[in-house]
């Protein structure tokens, strides 16, 4: 992938974003702590669900050391709603290894950031650049998008080839004196303006060295595997020593995450429904059925217990956990 004005577009850019950029807090530090946890909360995250839990985050974890000594259970009941649990546990062991094999000062050297659990190209470039202003490139979906319109190209963004070509259009780029505000206006033009769908290139501050003659059509992705139809038979189970849930064992997704105990079908058949929900994640279709059983006949598997109500706000649990909950238990108290 190849663009005869590089150099023109890294200026454009630079001078719309001095002039228009958005202000966020991650763009009012330069502290290095402070944008990788702005980079990995905004990972598959909204930026208004992130402006909504961001400031918050950073009062209670404002350094790696705060982190690298909370709790596990702690880090992930802070980081509930914002999904994606294994990017707080990530987090927190960046966070660790800061600490223990830093001294707890942020490295500089590409390599020693780059071995951070949970961290990538990407982040490295977002950190290099907007914590040093380092000319480091950077290529996100947003980014991807722009480079594909911006020189016309068809090659499937998501091959290695594809990928291979952007990367190499990013340091190309990027500009020499100002990578930080380059870097941000690339990504904000996507956001905002060279958005998927209806691109508004009429106000493009690069509109006048774009190539794309269908840039809807662009980029282009290998197609998407199909949903795939998940179901789930929860159990709910109170007593007088509170609600049956169980925490979920390491090496499963949600692992330290407390969600209602499951039962196979058959097990869960004889047993009333009471609920059903659902909700997409990645690409599963999942229903939930929630059924009512009794404590004499429920027998306690390992990882499950009785967790006192007045407990449940401060453990961890995925969003439809704590939805799922929250509407049962209402619907109990009316
Ligand atoms: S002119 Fe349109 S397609 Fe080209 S970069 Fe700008 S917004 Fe995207």
């Amino acid at each position: 992938m190849t663009h005869p004005h590089t150099q023109e577009i890294a200026q454009a850019l630079v001078d719309w974003f001095t002039q228009c950029g958005k202000d966020y807090p991650w763009r009012r530090t330069t502290d290095p702590w402070a944008i990788l946890v702005s980079e990995i909360m905004l990972q598959q995250t909204t930026i208004p669900t992130v402006l909504g839990r961001y400031d918050k985050w950073m009062q209670q974890f404002p350094t790696p050391q705060a982190l690298a000594s909370a709790s596990e259970e702690e880090a992930l009941r802070s980081w509930e709603g914002l999904g994606y649990y294994r990017r707080v546990k990530a987090l927190r062991a960046a966070a660790q290894t800061i600490v223990e094999k830093h001294g707890g000062i942020f490295p500089e050297k590409f390599e020693d950031i780059h071995a951070l659990p949970g961290v990538g190209d990407y982040t490295v470039g977002a950190i290099l650049s907007f914590a040093w202003n380092r000319p480091a490139p950077l290529v996100d979906a947003n980014v991807s998008r722009v480079f594909a319109r911006l020189c016309n190209d068809s090659t499937p963004i998501d091959t290695p080839a594809g990928k291979r070509a952007q990367w190499e259009l990013a340091a190309e780029m990027v500009h020499p004196t100002h990578p930080r505000a380059y870097n941000s206006a690339l990504m904000e033009l996507g956001q905002t303006i060279c958005t998927p769908s209806s691109p508004a290139c009429i106000i493009c501050p690069v509109r006048a060295y774009c190539l794309a003659q269908d840039p809807a059509s662009l980029p282009v992705k290998t197609p998407h595997k199909e949903t795939t139809a998940l179901s789930h038979h929860d159990i709910w189970v109170l007593s007088d020593k509170g609600l049956l849930l169980e925490k979920q064992a390491e090496g499963s997704r949600h692992a330290g995450l407390y969600r209602l105990p499951q039962r196979p079908a058959e097990e869960a058949a004889h047993l009333t429904q009471i609920c059903k929900q659902q909700y997409n994640v990645t690409r599963y279709n999942v229903t939930r059925y929630l059924h009512l059983a009794d404590v004499a006949s429920t027998t306690i598997r390992p990882g499950e217990e009785y967790i006192p109500l007045h407990l449940l706000d401060s453990i961890p649990m995925a969003s439809p956990d704590r939805k799922l909950i929250n509407r049962y238990l209402q619907k109990s108290e009316d």
